[in-house]
């Protein structure tokens, strides 16, 4: 069974003791209501406070061989170059040697502020998997596109050039967030329909590339104004298999709700 994961993408939010009065206030909820073992929760704050996250994530810091943890710790973006000089980058092998399990990456936001490309992302992808990081991977149609039925043949691009250069082994390593451009941040969220055809879609790429059992494996999450509200009905759908969370991964409540609704 694939797992079920919920994601949170701190983005560039939070003031230190702020990060740390949201880990407190997550850890604690963790501690009194258990995720079940199918849901995996992955934390990503911006760089600076990976180390505070991960001094937060192990559920007994002073047990060397207990290895359980509250969560993941994952970053949010990642250099497509080799450690050098690119000032102001963060290597793959930095985010290795700090024990990062995932890093986010072609988020829209980096594609549409940034100019990253489905070549870009490919080679960040490629960076990471060098450096044992499973990346998470997101695609999606800004509305102008969906409006123009293009939403299939913009998200089919993405998936081919930016991962369909890996072989099956090392796509075994990918997360995909869909996240529909139009429903970052803006409060419309995908329907339940909307979520299920696209992810359905997706997964029958991977499919006729790599194979069912590739296909079945690979945790496809939906983005995009996910909230306690409509969780549910979104985590209900067979190809939905959790969420990349913005706005609502900042408040513990929020965040905790989402990652009990499947
Ligand atoms: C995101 O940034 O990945 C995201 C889904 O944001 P929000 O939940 O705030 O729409």
């Amino acid at each position: 069974m694939r797992k079920h994961i919920v994601a949170g993408n701190w983005k560039m939010n939070l003031a230190y003791d702020e990060a740390e009065e949201l880990l407190d206030a997550l850890t604690q909820k963790l501690d009194e209501q258990p995720l079940d073992e199918n849901t995996m929760m992955i934390i990503c704050p911006s760089f600076p406070y990976l180390e505070l996250a991960e001094d937060y994530c192990h559920v007994d810091p002073d047990d060397e061989e207990n290895e359980d943890t509250y969560f993941m710790v994952g970053a949010q973006d990642v250099s497509a170059n080799d450690n050098g000089a690119y000032t102001g980058e963060v290597s793959a092998e930095m985010l290795e040697s700090m024990a990062m399990d995932f890093c986010i990456v072609g988020h829209s936001e980096r594609r549409a502020y940034f100019g990253e490309s489905d070549e870009m992302i490919a080679k960040k992808v490629n960076k990471l998997l060098e450096h044992y990081i499973s990346p998470i991977v997101c695609c999606g149609e800004v509305l102008a596109e969906r409006e123009a039925g293009k939403q299939f043949d913009v998200v089919r691009k993405q998936i081919t050039d930016g991962l369909f250069h890996l072989n099956a082994d090392e796509f075994a390593n990918i997360v995909i967030a869909y996240e529909p451009v139009w429903a970052i941040g803006t409060g419309k969220t995908a329907t339940p329909e909307q979520a299920q055809e696209m992810h359905a879609f997706i997964r029958s790429l991977i499919a006729e590339k790599y194979g069912k059992e590739v296909a079945d494996n690979c945790s496809i999450l939906y983005g995009g104004s996910c909230k306690p509200g409509n969780a549910k009905e979104l985590f209900a759908n067979p190809d939905v298999d959790g969420g990349l969370i913005g706005g609502a991964s900042l408040k513990a409540d929020d965040f905790m709700a989402i990652a009990t609704a499947f």
